[in-house]
């Protein structure tokens, strides 16, 4: 992989917090049967942006954005509304809105992805959307 950090000047730090899968299921099977990009799906981004956007301003961050909505399959306008939601649960840091895959995000990201040697993940990770595919 070349480095990021030489290229662009940034450094970019990789948090990766307790994950309790016992309770995220919990949360989601009531909605098991739902297909990708229902219900079952706005649970799940606001769970995980809730904790990333706690993160954020427990450590001072100005600003709070979701790369989710770099995907095709993730609803933008849903993502942003609920960043909108928990800034007023963290009011010291802002949310930024953003659509990553407008105006050719989705082709810049794949050429970042290939010149980094960056992984990227072909498939969304809850065990409902890949039971269903089965
Ligand atoms: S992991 Fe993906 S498919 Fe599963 S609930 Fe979350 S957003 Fe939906």
């Amino acid at each position: 992989m070349k480095d990021f950090k030489k290229k662009e000047g940034h450094k970019v730090a990789l948090i990766i917090p307790e994950y309790n899968n016992d309770q995220y299921n919990i949360d989601l099977e009531p909605y098991a049967d739902l297909p990708e990009g229902s219900k079952r799906c706005f649970i799940c981004y606001e769970k995980r942006m809730d904790e990333a956007y706690a993160y954020a301003e427990q450590n001072g961050f100005a600003y709070f954005a979701t790369a989710m909505t770099i995907s095709r399959q993730k609803n933008s306008q849903i993502l942003n509304a609920i960043g909108e939601k928990l800034s007023t649960r963290y009011p010291k840091t802002k949310y930024f809105h953003s659509d990553f895959k407008k105006n050719k995000g989705i082709d810049i990201a794949k050429a970042m992805r290939d010149e980094y040697g960056l992984y990227q993940q072909t498939y969304c990770g809850c065990k409902y959307t890949f039971l269903k595919k089965k």
